[in-house]
């Protein structure tokens, strides 16, 4: 497209609404209406802007409520949004199972991440939405490990705001864009903290003053990343025909054949995801002290996984490409190398920069 029609190919291929395009194809995974998801920049970034949009909906509350079990990133712009803000804003952290506890009346926003990075464990996102509306909260659910992965109905839940991953489980490739969504209700009482020209109701006419387009797409900034989105875009062909239930069905099937797998032939390790497969999204987490070597040495052999310190191993399941037999060859691969100690090695015991 772009080696001959040039930057005609915004208008003939559309690429000023990839943004818009790519995020339908996201919110019909995530039970979102279409026109309320737009694809564009990264997790951290989204977070700020939802974040900051959020809080101007309570402007007399100073509490941002999340849990220790939340991915960094959320936590540190969280802080550096109210540093910048200097208005007296709180993170208040508490653990996962505290969260319902601690939504009192003083809390302006609940952002949490439903999935959690390491362990797997699933927040109900429906109940703790209420829990948080009834306290006059407004509530924000990280999708990064649930998107492509489990069955989300933000709709359902009335979740407030949602941000989320394009290169976890909707295979987008390294870095692709993320996603946001603002309920409908919202859309058009917000703005976002980065009044850019993509968000401006007419950005080609060059006008001095910012005037935000009605609808979601205001939370986009700048000129949108085409290769990236183009590669999320397509990556996401593969979800067009399928049904998250048959996605969910069979990541169930794959997780609990492992897990039955690994207690069997490698006693060494410990799960450290919630044993209930309702109670976990897409991937299992296995405990070791060595942890780090061993997904070197498995990561030699072909099966790919990733460590999360300090020693939890994290095997993630994409039902769409993996079948039973991938999951019975990679234990067996796990549990010759548990028990020859392959993985004690010096070569799989450098860090490297990327765990
Ligand atoms: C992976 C992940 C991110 C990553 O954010 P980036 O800005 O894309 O680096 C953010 N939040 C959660 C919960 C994640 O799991």
């Amino acid at each position: 497209e772009w080696g001959t029609s040039l930057i005609r190919a915004w208008n003939t291929h559309s690429w000023i609404d990839l943004p818009a395009r790519t995020g339908d194809r996201i919110a019909r995974l995530i039970g979102a209406p279409a026109g309320s998801v737009v694809a564009c920049d990264s997790t951290s970034v989204n977070v700020f802007k939802v974040l900051s949009a959020a809080l101007s909906l309570r402007p007399g509350r100073k509490v941002v409520l999340s849990d220790n079990g939340n991915f960094p990133t959320d936590l540190y712009v969280a802080s550096g949004l109210a540093a910048l803000l200097d208005k007296g804003h709180e993170l208040k952290i508490v653990a996962p199972e505290e969260v319902e506890g601690a939504i009192t009346e003083d809390v302006a926003v609940m952002m949490l991440t439903q999935v959690d990075y390491r362990t797997g464990r699933v927040h109900d996102m429906a109940e703790l939405t209420r829990k948080a509306h009834e306290a006059g909260a407004i509530a924000i659910w990280d999708l990064a490990h649930s998107a492509g992965a489990i069955p989300v109905d933000l709709m359902g839940a009335g979740a407030d705001f949602a941000v989320g991953c394009g290169y976890k489980y909707l295979n987008g490739g390294p870095g692709a864009p993320a996603f946001l969504y603002v309920a409908p209700e919202h859309q058009d009482r917000v703005t976002s903290p980065l009044t850019g020209w993509m968000g401006h109701e007419a950005p080609f006419a060059f006008d001095l003053d910012y005037r935000p387009v009605s609808g979601v797409s205001r939370m986009t900034v700048g000129t949108p990343a085409i290769l990236a989105l183009s590669s999320l875009h397509a990556a996401l062909d593969v979800f067009a025909d399928v049904d998250m239930a048959d996605i969910r069905a069979k990541s169930i099937s794959l997780s609990e054949l492992f897990i039955a797998e690994v207690e069997a032939k490698c006693p060494q390790l410990t799960l450290a995801s919630p044993r209930d497969p309702s109670e976990r999204g897409s991937q299992v987490s296995f405990r070791f002290e060595e942890g780090y070597a061993v997904m070197q040495a498995l990561i030699a052999r072909g099966v790919i996984g990733d460590f999360r310190a300090p020693d939890v191993m994290r095997f993630g399941f994409t039902p769409l490409y993996l079948s039973h037999q991938d999951i019975v060859d990679a234990v067996s691969i796990l549990a010759e190398i548990l028990e020859t100690e392959s993985w004690n090695r010096p070569e799989f015991k450098t860090r490297a920069k990327v765990t």
